[in-house]
């Protein structure tokens, strides 16, 4: 059996400084650190910082007054960064700047009186935050029938913004919907999906064809790493979205000779090569790299990290 290794695959550069940002506030600031919603989203990931002594907390009234509080890499709403300040919470902002830019983006439209429709998954993390820069400008559109559905008052300005980890394809598909429908529509300068949610479908969709398998690295609350799942289903390739090798049931791979295997955003390396080694032992399989794209992308760590000289960044 060939596996076939997708390059790019796993963790973006939002993650890899969410992920060295509570690395360093745990070491500068000690623990307990918290945390607000999952620092990304994978279950490795989490546990991990778990055991070093991060608390993961849903509302910010389970953080003690004067606590160092990280953000996560989905970003948050106004109404979390007042409420943190209120409480005296000492906030480090490990945001990725690419849901930053969404989240300016929101605010640029809401001042010039533009009703504002984001195409995103309900109650996602990223999206919370989002609409709450200008909740009363932003309306939510899920799929192609809502955009078939919704209504605004003639004359109504209007832009869209989507999450930074869709489906590149459903998005277009709901913009085409929106733009016959609205032609005022105005879109982003710049497109919000991130050239890592991009990067990773890309891989799946070149690499896909040419296997019958496909095992898709990364947590079912991943947006991301589901939206590779869903692509190869759609190429009409057996796919599986699982945490690590652990998850893996030998009988999927009963008469296949081709395994494509990547990974979400959020997923760490370390889970792929357990993968890539449970196939070696079992059924002897070979690695092939093949990699689509080259990716330099890193961000910068938050401001009061790069304050202590916690870095050498
Ligand atoms: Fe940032 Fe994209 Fe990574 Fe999300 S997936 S953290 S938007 S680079």
């Amino acid at each position: 059996m060939k596996i076939i290794l997708a390059a790019p695959r796993g963790f973006c550069a939002g993650v890899n400084m969410a992920i060295e940002s509570l690395d360093l506030a745990i070491k500068a600031f000690g623990t307990p650190i918290y945390v607000f919603h999952e620092i990304v989203h994978n279950k490795f990931v989490v546990e991990t910082f778990r055991e070093k002594g991060a608390v993961f907390v849903d509302h910010l009234s389970e953080v003690p007054e004067g606590s160092h509080l990280l953000f996560s890499a989905h970003g948050v709403s106004p109404e979390i960064r007042r409420y943190a300040k209120e409480r005296r919470l000492v906030a480090i902002d490990a945001t990725c700047p690419l849901v930053t830019k969404v989240h300016l983006e929101a605010i640029r439209y809401a001042r010039e009186k533009y009703t504002i429709i984001l195409i995103g998954h309900d109650g996602h993390d990223e999206v919370v935050g989002t609409m709450g820069e200008a909740p009363e400008a932003i309306v939510l559109v899920e799929s192609v029938e809502q955009a078939q559905k919704i209504e605004f008052p003639a004359g109504t300005k209007l832009a869209y913004l989507t999450q930074t980890t869709l489906s590149v394809d459903d998005a277009n598909r709901i913009i085409r919907v929106l733009k016959e429908r609205f032609p005022q529509l105005e879109g982003p300068p710049k497109d919000d999906i991130c050239y890592a949610t991009q990067n990773r479908q890309e891989a799946v969709s070149v690499l896909a064809p040419e296997a019958d398998l496909v095992l898709v690295l990364g947590s079912q609350n991943s947006s991301n790493s589901q939206r590779l799942r869903e692509l190869a289903a759609e190429k009409g390739v057996d796919a599986h979205l699982i945490d690590g090798a652990g998850d893996i049931d030998d009988g999927w791979f009963a008469g296949k000779n081709a395994v494509l295997i990547t990974a979400g955003a959020s997923a760490p390396e370390s889970v792929v090569q357990g993968c890539v080694d449970h196939l070696k032992v079992r059924f002897n399989a070979t690695v092939e790299i093949r990699s689509i794209r080259e990716e330099e992308v890193h961000f910068p760590l938050p401001r009061p990290l790069r304050e202590l000289g916690a870095s050498p960044k």
